[in-house]
């Protein structure tokens, strides 16, 4: 008998008859002669729409309140996906985060996991029911209050649980064949992955991948989980994400697993700097209090004449106007002349192990987007990953190219089967 964690993302459970498909597919599963423990997510745009009616009722709704109002969603989902499967047959029962035992710190919108009891998921699966967790939540036992885990934390919940219960395998269902070399709504000739290593997947994932949450990624390679992300709207095989320190694989690595693009980000050029020591310390210490996550860094050469020099780095949109106001109170104090933000720029980034050991594939990548006319703004690199910044409105184009220039188009149309990509 194996134990398996099956995560349904909005998309899976969008209406009634979503429900009783994906009720059907949990029921095959539990009858197949597994334990089954199901992670879901709140119905279709829930989540966006009880936040859009939160930012209609006030600006800045309490962290406190609005995870209370967001929870609501995945209570919703969870309970009438356990009605539906007992109409089936079928022993079900539904737990809120707090009642699986997912305990949080007290962050209110992106709280982390302190710890996991699954006690009375455990219970259920003895007395041979499905245990339905809602997806996304937690508990702190400190203030005694529900947290949420961030945007798409039921990833993180199922991984989460799979480790806690020791699970087989965690899949992770959504409405696409599982991973693919880039996301297949923007380039159809998009390709499936079989296989694909957590450091591979993390780095997409970092790179804007939208198919699994980087948390849930960090977690599931943390604690040897091993993930098959698959569709909700068939039974095609998905992808692994499998982590070869556990010898599940000795296949040598491909030398690219695919292309992520990231349309989330901004530019903030901090403009004539003084080049003297401490001044990146200081604008830096600035963004960190401001609570922005950083990403790409350039320092350009300091001209002569003035003894100045400019500081681009990118960050999340969501972060840019605290981050703004943070440096504009820090001006007089750091020096510098002026800012400039520029939110319309664009991401792409090449990841795959096998680029650790290739030196030519930042040249291969620079000629495709020469040859298509894309002009480069920012470059960065990790052992197994190259990133360059161009503008948003080339950044289809860019990833076009670069999929065709590295040879990862596929001859069939990649299907996607439902959700609005919100
Ligand atoms: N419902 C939450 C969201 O939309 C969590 C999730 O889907 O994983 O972000
Ligand atoms: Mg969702």
């Amino acid at each position: 008998m194996s134990l398996i964690v099956q995560k349904y993302g909005g998309s899976s459970v969008a209406d009634a008859e979503s429900i009783k498909r994906v009720a059907k597919r949990i029921v095959e599963t539990r009858k197949a002669g597994n334990e089954v423990v199901v992670v879901v997510s709140a119905m279709g745009d829930t989540t966006d729409e009880l936040m859009d009616l939160a930012n209609e009722v006030v600006p800045m709704p309490s962290g406190r309140e609005l995870d209370m109002l967001l929870t609501a969603g995945e209570r919703i989902s969870m309970a009438l996906l356990a009605m539906a499967i007992k109409g089936l047959g079928v022993e079900a029962r539904s737990y809120t985060g707090s009642q699986a035992g997912m305990l949080t710190d007290a962050q209110h919108g992106s709280a982390r996991i302190v710890d996991v009891t699954p006690g009375r998921v455990r219970a259920a699966l003895d007395s041979g029911a499905v245990a339905i967790v809602a997806g996304f939540q937690g508990f702190n036992r400190g203030t005694g209050d529900i947290t949420t885990l961030g945007r798409g934390g039921s990833d993180t919940t199922a991984v989460a649980l799979a480790a806690a219960l020791d699970a087989d395998v965690c899949e992770i269902y959504t409405d696409v064949d599982g991973v693919f070399t880039t996301d297949p709504r923007m380039v159809p000739a998009a390709r499936k992955i079989d296989t694909i290593t957590s450091e591979e997947m993390l780095e997409l994932a970092a790179a804007g991948a939208k198919v699994l949450y980087i948390r849930a990624v960090e977690y599931a390679r943390r604690h040897g989980v091993t993930l098959h992300v698959r569709s909700s709207f068939n039974n095609n095989e998905g992808t692994l994400v499998i982590n070869p320190a556990d010898g599940e694989s000795n296949v040598e690595e491909p030398l690219i697993a695919g292309v992520a693009a990231d349309l989330s980000q901004a530019k903030i050029t901090v403009v004539g700097v003084p080049d003297i020591p401490g001044k990146a310390a200081q604008i830096f210490t600035t963004v960190a209090r401001a609570g922005a996550n950083i990403d790409m860094i350039v320092q350009n050469v300091s001209a002569a004449a003035t003894g100045r020099t400019d500081i681009s780095f990118t960050l999340p949109k969501t972060d840019g106007p605290g981050t703004i106001a943070a440096l504009e109170a820090a001006r007089a104090d750091i020096a510098f002349e002026t800012l400039q933000y520029d939110d319309q720029i664009g991401k792409l980034s090449l990841v795959g192990a096998g680029m650790r050991t290739n030196a030519g594939v930042s040249a291969q990548l620079f000629t495709a987007l020469f040859e298509a006319g894309i002009n480069i703004e920012m470059i960065s690199t990790s052992e197994i990953r190259i990133s360059v910044v161009t503008r948003a409105d080339t950044i289809a184009a860019a990833v076009r190219v670069v999929h065709t220039a590295f040879g990862l188009d596929s001859e069939e149309k990649a299907v996607v089967h439902g959700g609005t990509g919100r």
